[in-house]
């Protein structure tokens, strides 16, 4: 009796992830829909670029872990590995990543701030956070 139980188990799991996953492609071809509406007005003036700095606040755990060491060299890896901006968007916001790293190969593949390294120095020196 618990092999049906169990293949009906399955069977339930796989349903669920299915209605999921169709709940998330119905709400992606909304959110393309709403996209395609707006690039075929002909009204349509897209909004200025930001300008200025970012209004996403610097990540304060950078501050916590430059403030628990006086090393100079442990000061000059975090500083080479510190949070840099990446494309600001239109309404001011960005994602902060780590250009001490090496790129991928491109522009965009800088990891997200903390990198491996500040998560290392951060664990280290007993900083939470990164
Ligand atoms: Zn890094």
């Amino acid at each position: 009796m618990s092999e049906p139980e169990t293949t009906v188990t399955k069977a339930s799991m796989y349903v669920l992830a299915s209605a999921e996953m169709m709940a998330d492609t119905v709400a992606l071809q909304a959110q393309l829909a709403e996209m395609f509406d707006v690039m075929n007005d002909p009204n349509y003036v897209p909004p200025p670029p930001w300008e200025g700095p970012p209004i996403t606040p610097e990540p304060e755990a950078y501050r916590r872990l430059l403030d628990a060491t006086d090393n100079p060299l442990i000061r000059a890896v975090l500083e080479l590995h510190g949070p840099e901006h990446g494309y600001i968007r239109h309404d001011g916001t960005c994602e902060w990543r780590c250009e001490g790293c090496e790129a991928g190969g491109y522009e965009w593949e800088y990891p997200d701030w903390p990198c491996e390294t500040a998560v290392l120095i951060g664990l280290r020196l007993g900083v939470e956070g990164p």
